[in-house]
């Protein structure tokens, strides 16, 4: 088995769009970035290619790259999720952590782990999706900021042949 971790933050900026794991928030602020912005799946996607040791996914997506104006990050985890399998692993389980202080995510936990699971072929029982806030502290306490934690297992690829 192969662990992986992975970590991210984004600012929030009024003007963009919050999305959480390929999941639309409504909120008066969304995450900048070069991409969708969406923090949850960038966290995610460098879990799994940590996991297999490939790099992160600045290595394989740079913001310099106009192809990702804009993207859909969703992509990128696939991508991910694809680079692993190539290289004989495939994701478990994931669980991931959001920590933003508005809004409440509890209304769309389940979305998120659906969204989640379907971009690793996962059933959504091997997705775990937590939220918490900041407690009014810091750049995530004052909404300026939204951070994402993730954490994968990898098993031996059971169509494949062991590399
Ligand atoms: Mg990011």
């Amino acid at each position: 088995m192969r662990i992986g971790q992975g970590w991210d933050v984004h600012r929030l900026v009024p003007g963009r769009a919050l999305v959480l794991g390929g999941v639309y928030i409504p909120f008066e602020r969304g995450e900048d970035g070069h991409s969708d912005g969406d923090v949850l799946a960038h966290a995610v996607t460098d879990a799994v290619l940590g996991a297999v040791a490939l790099g992160d996914i600045g290595t394989h997506f740079p913001p310099s790259d106009a192809r990702w104006k804009d993207a859909d990050s969703r992509v990128f985890l696939e991508a991910a999720v694809a680079m692993a399998r190539d290289s004989g692993w495939e994701v478990s389980n994931l669980d991931c952590t959001v920590i933003l202080e508005m809004p409440k995510l509890a209304p769309y936990r389940e979305a998120i782990r659906a969204s989640l699971a379907a971009c690793l072929g996962l059933d959504a029982s091997c997705v775990s999706f937590k939220a918490k806030t900041n407690e009014g502290l810091g750049e995530i306490g004052r909404s300026e900021a939204v951070e994402a934690m993730a954490v994968c297992l990898l098993s031996r690829a059971q169509d494949r042949p062991s590399p």
